[in-house]
């Protein structure tokens, strides 16, 4: 590790605060994965996070996406780059982040589901899916509403090339309430679901005291975004 790098002090920092965080909440050292969100930065932000040591990465736009994958392709580190999808899918889409993404956290309805699970190449395994929980209730946000996420998480775990392996939400700025809304939601189901996608720059402490295994940190690991994120059409 080269502790002369900017990008390094930062990636400790944020390990050293998520540390601290799992400390106060009682849970066990290590128990909760970093992933750097790199939407609207660059792929050399990224490699640079890369050679301090930061293999998992999520991004929100596909587009933007592709292009960095691309670059980041060709560092052929090892342990490999893990690639988390965390935006809002449009069912054109679904081929694209079936083929290059590991990891999806946006799962919020069946038809999204059904294509990823169809179009999933078999050569990349299972494609390990988080279902996006509504826990604000409120209609402008994506997420299946809290009453209808048992029926999608069993509708979900019927499909061989998907793994359903936790729930995820972003409740709104400043209401962390909803962290413990999700896992309270998730300890209610028949068989509670191993992980928990919860926690941004913002409140990332408070999400890990309510049990996320996932804290997804983009501004406090990299800085401001600097890329203007490209939005495409709706197309549905
Ligand atoms: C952008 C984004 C993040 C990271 O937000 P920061 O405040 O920059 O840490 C996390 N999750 C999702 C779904 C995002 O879109």
């Amino acid at each position: 590790m080269n502790s002369s790098n900017r990008d390094c002090d930062a990636l400790e920092r944020l390990r050293s605060a998520i540390q601290a965080a799992e400390r106060t909440a009682g849970r066990m050292p290590g128990c909760v994965s970093l992933l750097a969100v790199s939407k609207g930065q660059s792929a050399e932000s990224i490699a640079a996070l890369v050679a301090c040591g930061q293999r998992r990465f999520a991004e929100s736009y596909l587009q933007e996406a592709l292009v960095k994958q691309e670059v980041l392709a060709k560092m052929a580190v090892n342990p490999p780059l893990e690639w988390h999808f965390i935006g809002p899918i449009q069912s054109n889409k679904t081929r694209k982040i079936a083929e290059t993404f590991d990891w999806v956290h946006s799962v919020d309805r069946l038809k999204i589901a059904e294509r990823l699970n169809e179009q999933r190449p078999e050569s990349r395994g299972v494609l390990r899916v988080f279902i996006e929980v509504n826990v604000d209730n409120s209609v402008s946000k994506s997420g299946v509403a809290p009453e209808a996420a048992a029926a999608l998480i069993a509708a979900c775990q019927a499909l061989p090339r998907l793994c359903v392996v936790g729930l995820m939400a972003i409740p709104a700025p400043g209401q962390v309430d909803g962290f413990a809304r999700l896992a309270a939601l998730n300890a209610q189901l028949l068989a509670p679901l191993p992980m928990l996608s919860m926690g941004m720059s913002a409140d990332f402490p408070a999400a890990i005291a309510a049990g996320s295994t996932h804290v997804r940190i983009g501004t406090a690991l990299f800085g401001a975004r600097r890329v203007q994120v490209p939005r495409s059409p709706q197309t549905h």
